[in-house]
């Protein structure tokens, strides 16, 4: 591994799924983040929004990051069931999605929304993990790249740097189907959204922003996909609900 290569990430995005009884999981991956592991890759949990404090209490001392899934783009105010990004701060969340194509989907969210919320995340001290990828009718039409590149420059904010910025690459029609890219197709968008990044965030820190692979990752593919250039860990959907297979697919960083 070069020295340059930023420290891998696999984020965990339990989307509307998890109840109290679900600290379970999360214990089970605290008992198995081995220091071995622990120095290979960082982990993070993205539980529903009613889990964050709790989960964020039980990880201390652990290493395990909580996430939130989304957040609104203002600091507080009349918005009756959104969360700010400084709530979610203050209940000990240190990550945040921005943009995952399901809010863009079922909550018409643009790249200027998703913008917003990405700085929300950085006025509140929270990383930003901004998701992007096309749909299975863009990338038939050989127009993956030029709409990955559109996401990026309406969605990442001008404040961003390899600290406070993370970029997901989830192709739509990979996340929850089984169906994953081609090696060769996701390190083309990875190399791609790391150009970009070179305008986006600067020279000089541009080579340390995360870029994760999402989409159907799995314990039998994640080596292949993580082994990728340019692909410096993962957003997992499903498989994260199963702390076995959270664990295998980080485990492909041990090597
Ligand atoms: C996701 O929801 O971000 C995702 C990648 O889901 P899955 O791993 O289930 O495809």
């Amino acid at each position: 591994m070069s020295v340059d290569r930023p420290r891998p990430l696999v984020a965990g995005n339990w989307k509307m799924n998890g109840l109290k009884s679900s600290g379970e999981i999360l214990s089970a991956l605290q008992t198995s983040y081995t220091p071995g592991l622990k120095a290979k890759v960082e982990l993070v949990v993205c539980p529903p929004a009613t889990l964050v404090h709790s989960f964020a209490v039980a990880s201390v001392g652990s290493r395990i990051a909580i996430g939130a899934q989304d957040c609104h783009a203002k600091e507080s105010g009349a918005y009756t069931g959104d969360l700010s990004a400084e709530m979610l701060a203050d209940a000990g969340a240190t990550y945040v999605l921005a943009g995952h194509s399901e809010r863009r989907q079922y909550h018409k969210e643009k790249d200027a929304d998703v913008c917003a919320k990405a700085m929300a995340a950085h006025r509140a001290g929270l990383t930003a993990i901004v998701c992007v990828g096309e749909t299975r009718e863009e990338r038939e039409a050989g127009k993956t790249i030029a709409v990955v590149r559109k996401q990026l420059r309406g969605s990442i904010p001008v404040d961003s740097n390899s600290h406070n910025l993370v970029v997901a690459y989830e192709p739509v029609w990979a996340i929850g189907t089984g169906l994953t890219p081609t090696a060769a197709d996701v390190a083309e968008v990875h190399a791609a959204i790391r150009d970009e990044l070179k305008r986006l965030v600067g020279k000089a820190d541009h080579a340390k922003v995360r870029i994760l692979y999402g989409g159907s990752v799995k314990p039998s593919n994640a080596a292949e996909l993580m082994a990728v250039e340019n692909v410096n860990g993962a957003l997992v959907g499903g498989a994260s609900l199963v702390a076995a297979d959270f664990l295998a697919i980080a485990g492909a960083y041990l090597g």
